[in-house]
């Protein structure tokens, strides 16, 4: 499907969209289980915390030993900065504004139409680099009423996109119709505790980019929403374990 020569077919081949959060690591533990060739991409939109970037690098790095036979189908990861995007985007993540619900019923946490670019910009991506499949940590369970994670949008992102590059993709959101504590119970099939733990260590969710201190669930304010989501995820999670 590309200008890339790859001996794996491109529906054996996987671009995830990658923020080194908790839901994008557990999707790039998914992706590298089901297909044969995974490269990861990540966006630098002018986001308030760089923590993030680092995070993508700690996670990619505990891959190899969290999923050892795996870990040699990971490619390579690409940046690539939409700091023009993040400029007209403005909004609690990429500027200095509280973290509220504001009166359209969204949080100030919503990015308009960030979930498009991102997919506009990897399709591109993908198809230079011979992958039929792009892989996001999208959820339509407990997302903040986001409506470009619904699945509804995906179909209709992946019928545009396959059509606008005349060629076949594939956009799975493995996590959709999963919640939070759902998410950990995943990770745990795919890569047992070694996958839980780098995760809970080195992924990162808080929306305030705070890391001094370490919770069960791993690092963050404790505050925002995206901390009260990952923890009370985390605590259901732990109490569905058998003792
Ligand atoms: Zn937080």
């Amino acid at each position: 499907m590309s200008d890339t020569s790859s001996p794996v077919p491109a529906e054996r081949s996987a671009l995830v969209l990658f923020s080194g959060g908790q839901d994008s690591a557990t999707c790039l533990a998914w992706a590298l289980d089901r297909y044969d060739r995974v490269e990861t991409v990540g966006f630098d939109y002018g986001q308030r915390h760089h923590v993030e970037m680092q995070a993508r690098e700690r996670i990619r790095g505990g891959m190899a030993t969290a999923l050892p036979d795996a870990a040699a189908r990971l490619g390579e990861d690409f940046v690539i900065d939409l700091s023009g995007y993040g400029a007209i985007a403005e909004s609690a993540l990429t500027a200095d504004r509280a973290i509220e619900m504001e009166a359209s019923g969204l949080p100030s946490t919503f990015v308009p139409g960030r979930n498009l670019v991102f997919l506009t910009v990897a399709s591109a991506l993908a198809y230079r680099r011979g992958h039929g499949v792009l892989v996001g940590g999208m959820c339509e369970t407990d997302y903040s009423g986001y409506p470009d994670c619904r699945r509804e949008t995906i179909d209709a992102m992946q019928t545009t996109l396959a059509l606008g590059l005349a060629t076949p993709l594939e956009i799975a959101t493995p996590l959709m119709q999963l919640d939070k504590a759902q998410t950990w119970a995943l990770a745990e099939r795919l890569g047992g505790r070694a996958l839980t733990a780098l995760i809970e260590e080195d992924s990162h969710t808080c929306y305030r980019g705070e890391r001094g201190e370490r919770h069960s669930w791993g690092y963050g304010c404790g505050h925002c929403p995206a901390c009260e989501l990952r923890a009370r995820g985390h605590a259901a999670w732990k109490a569905s374990l058998p003792a």
